[in-house]
């Protein structure tokens, strides 16, 4: 049963209260197969020990292309898939593979704001196999960073050991990466952009 619990606020908006359903886990092998073989060989050969992030290039270029829309905080759902590497304790591989973006966007801590229709659509891409993997979100001209509340945001809806954050200023063309309820940042070299998962 999903524990994604929230409740309607307003027109057509939901607050999450509570994180969203656990992941399925899938083997490294799958995840392989559908990548171009150049990213293939980069996820499989790295340091099995640390986590990494794929992204499809497609889904990386939609988020900026959404954040960098309006000099506002912007945000959305990152979608995809967790694959763990057979033989290796602790590594593993999110595979970004899609985005929803929010029109509307508020994140306080304790609640994250988003219209109803970007939780639909995140529920039934869940339906192909992908779960929500974590959110985004814009600094506008204030640096890729992130802040007490994100913090805070991170441990509360997205706690688990495989839950991505990714904020970006467009304005500074900053990104940064961070993973798990501990907001714990990731370095450039565990960051993949592929210019497809298929
Ligand atoms: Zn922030």
């Amino acid at each position: 049963m999903s524990k994604m619990q929230y409740r309607i606020r307003g027109r057509n908006m939901i607050v999450w209260r509570e994180q969203p359903p656990d992941f399925r886990q899938q083997e490294i092998g799958k995840l392989l197969r559908r990548l171009p073989f150049t990213s293939a060989c980069i996820v499989a050969l790295g340091d099995g020990l640390r986590p990494k992030v794929v992204v499809a290039q497609r889904a990386h270029e939609g988020v900026w292309a959404h954040l960098s829309e309006r000099n506002v905080e912007m945000g959305g759902l990152l979608i995809g898939s967790v694959h763990t590497l057979e033989g290796s304790t602790g590594g593993f591989v999110v595979a970004v593979e899609d985005f929803v973006r929010s029109e509307h966007y508020e994140s306080t801590g304790v609640s994250l704001t988003m219209e109803s229709q970007v939780w639909n659509t995140a529920r039934l891409r869940a339906k192909e196999e992908m779960s929500v993997v974590g959110w985004y979100h814009s600094h506008p001209s204030l640096g890729a960073f992130f802040s007490g509340t994100d913090r805070k945001t991170q441990a509360q809806f997205f706690s688990h050991p495989y839950s991505v954050g990714l904020v970006i200023d467009p304005f500074r063309h900053e990104e940064m990466w961070f993973l798990s309820g501990e907001s714990i940042s990731l370095d450039l070299f565990q960051i993949f952009i592929s210019p497809e998962v298929s």
